[in-house]
């Protein structure tokens, strides 16, 4: 296990990611689904030109709410993360991505939807509604699963986990004042909104308890 502290230059991006998308909390739906479905073309792509030699059947991706723990889930059969990768993808990667973001954009009133996209803050914005995010992820290749924890501050923990299934779950531990996102008829709406065209199936159903 390792735990570590993200580059305290930009520790305030939560609040930012806040103030910035404050009409717009939904979208990290979009982009969670948008990270899920990448990840299942990338598995695909792989397959296809013979570097991954393993059967893939028909991905899909999985969207779960368990009221009962207050979590919501999306869950992909694609590419999945190393631990490494978890790293260089999620710690570094997005948080050079805020540098810009907060550079850019310190002084200004934008509010547009697309921002947080082209700055690679998508996975971020899982903030938004979320007080904790944990991904569970398996790489495709030969190596252990991940499983990495982020209470919305700047530090994460990482650590080697037993997951078997190939793929990433994003969980989200949905703040109690976006509760609207526990309600299936509001994923539903999001799902057909944003989703409608997604080239990867999206399963959707509650979780029973
Ligand atoms: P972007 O999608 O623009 O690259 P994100 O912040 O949405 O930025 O995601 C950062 C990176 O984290 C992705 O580029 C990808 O490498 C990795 N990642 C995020 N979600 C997943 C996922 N579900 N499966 C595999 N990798 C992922
Ligand atoms: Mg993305």
């Amino acid at each position: 296990m390792s735990k570590g502290n993200i580059n305290v230059s930009v520790e305030n991006i939560f609040p930012l990611i806040k103030k910035f998308l404050y009409s717009d909390h939904e979208i990290f739906l979009r982009e969670l689904i948008s990270n899920a479905t990448d990840a299942t073309l990338k598995l695909k792509h792989l397959a296809r030109i013979g570097e991954a030699k393993i059967e893939i059947g028909n991905p899909q991706i999985e969207v779960k709410v368990n009221k009962d723990n207050k979590t919501l889930h999306i869950i992909d059969q694609g590419v999945g993360m190393t631990q490494d990768e978890v790293k260089k993808y999620i710690n570094e990667v997005a948080f050079s991505g805020a540098e810009e973001f907060l550079e850019k954009y310190k002084d200004s009133e934008a509010k547009e939807t697309g921002i947080i996209g082209h700055f690679g803050l998508g996975f971020y914005s899982a903030f938004m509604v979320a007080k904790k995010v944990e991904i569970f992820t398996k790489s495709w290749k030969d190596e252990p699963a991940a499983h990495w924890t982020c209470e919305g501050t700047t530090e994460f923990s990482l650590e080697e986990h037993n997951r078997k299934d190939r793929g990433t779950e994003i969980v989200l531990h949905i703040n109690e004042d976006e509760e609207e996102f526990l309600e299936e008829s509001k994923i539903r709406e999001l799902l057909t909104k944003y989703n409608k065209f997604m080239p990867v199936p999206i399963k959707f159903g509650t979780k029973e308890k």
